[in-house]
């Protein structure tokens, strides 16, 4: 049997059609036009589904499940989009709207950071894991958590926001429009707030050197990349973000002393610089003497597909 999972952006749908393996046998990539509503999403992914399927010549038959993340929050019975504000839907019956298409297959919806966790844990760090926390450094600050070996939405189904928990009380404004919050600190977004503000204070810096003295040309990458060479502003730079982004995590294992703590997202992407400094900033600040692996999140950019398509065991 196969599997099939989509990972809905707010402009591209990626679509996989993965073995009993969880390989990708079959993927689509599609650029789409926003703001035309859920019946219209889900006439593409049905022409996705009939394109992957055609590809692999299988029928709908041989079909287990379809599974759909999306950056959104869903209903806790699986069937709403609540609110996606990227993909402009509110209150949208995607499940219904999709399952139209194939009445025999079951169809599945998630939030992507959640279907993400549960990617980690069929094929990726949090293999063999009872409990386990996703965290996504990309533009934003997302997350999944594994509770007793599945996805686990909320003792309300509202979810998981690791990025709007708290961090600095009063602190620096979030996107929510709360102050102090993880997403504030822990971003690629706060790296180049920082880098921007270095251009313009610090004509002598490799920051400024590297972006040609222009603000539009600094990326997290950049600070990053800056630091590695040993520039002394972007080091300052660097050990502030290791020594917040190490309080969050720290916050994730007092809380929930998982066996494993996944970073994922183009942050994470500094590898062994930001993770070995890392460990050690929370092996200072956590309550326990042993605690869990801190490690990078290993599924990537198939995150969303691959937990897309694992719905179906998660329910189970
Ligand atoms: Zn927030």
């Amino acid at each position: 049997m196969f599997r099939i999972g989509f990972d809905v952006g707010g402009t591209n749908i990626a679509a996989g059609l993965l073995n009993e393996s969880l390989d990708i046998v079959q993927r689509r990539n599609v650029p789409f036009s926003n703001g035309k509503g859920g019946e219209y999403i889900a006439s593409v992914l049905a022409q996705l589904v009939r394109d992957l399927t055609g590809a692999q010549c299988i029928g709908a038959k041989e079909l287990e499940c379809i599974g759909v993340a999306v950056p959104g929050s869903i209903d806790r019975r699986g069937e709403f989009v609540i609110d996606a504000y990227n993909l402009q839907f509110h209150n949208v019956p995607l499940r219904s709207q999709l399952q139209v298409y194939f009445p025999e297959v079951p169809v599945f919806l998630a939030n992507d950071a959640n279907a993400a966790a549960l990617a980690e844990l069929h094929k990726g760090a949090f293999a063999g894991c009872k409990t386990a926390v996703l965290m996504t450094l990309g533009t934003g600050v997302g997350g999944g958590i594994i509770l007793n070996g599945k996805m686990f939405n909320g003792g309300n189904g509202n979810g998981v926001e690791l990025g709007h928990s708290i961090l600095s009380h009063n602190g620096e404004l979030c996107s929510c429009g709360v102050h102090g919050c993880v997403e504030a600190y822990c971003t690629a977004s706060w790296f180049v707030r920082q880098g921007r503000k270095a251009v313009v204070e610090y004509k002598n810096s490799m920051i400024y050197t590297s972006a040609r003295g222009s603000m539009d040309n600094v990326t997290a990458k950049l600070v990053v990349d800056c630091a590695k060479e040993g520039d002394h502003i972007a080091l300052d730079i660097f050990d502030r973000y290791v020594d917040a982004l190490g309080s969050a995590v720290t916050s994730m294992v007092n809380i929930l002393d998982p066996e494993v703590i996944a970073l994922g997202g183009g942050v994470s992407l500094a590898g062994d610089f930001l993770f070995e400094p890392l460990r050690e900033n929370v092996r200072k600040k956590v309550f326990f003497p042993a605690f869990g692996r801190i490690v990078p999140a290993q599924t990537g950019n198939d995150a969303g597909v691959i937990g897309a398509a694992m719905l179906k065991v998660n329910a189970e």
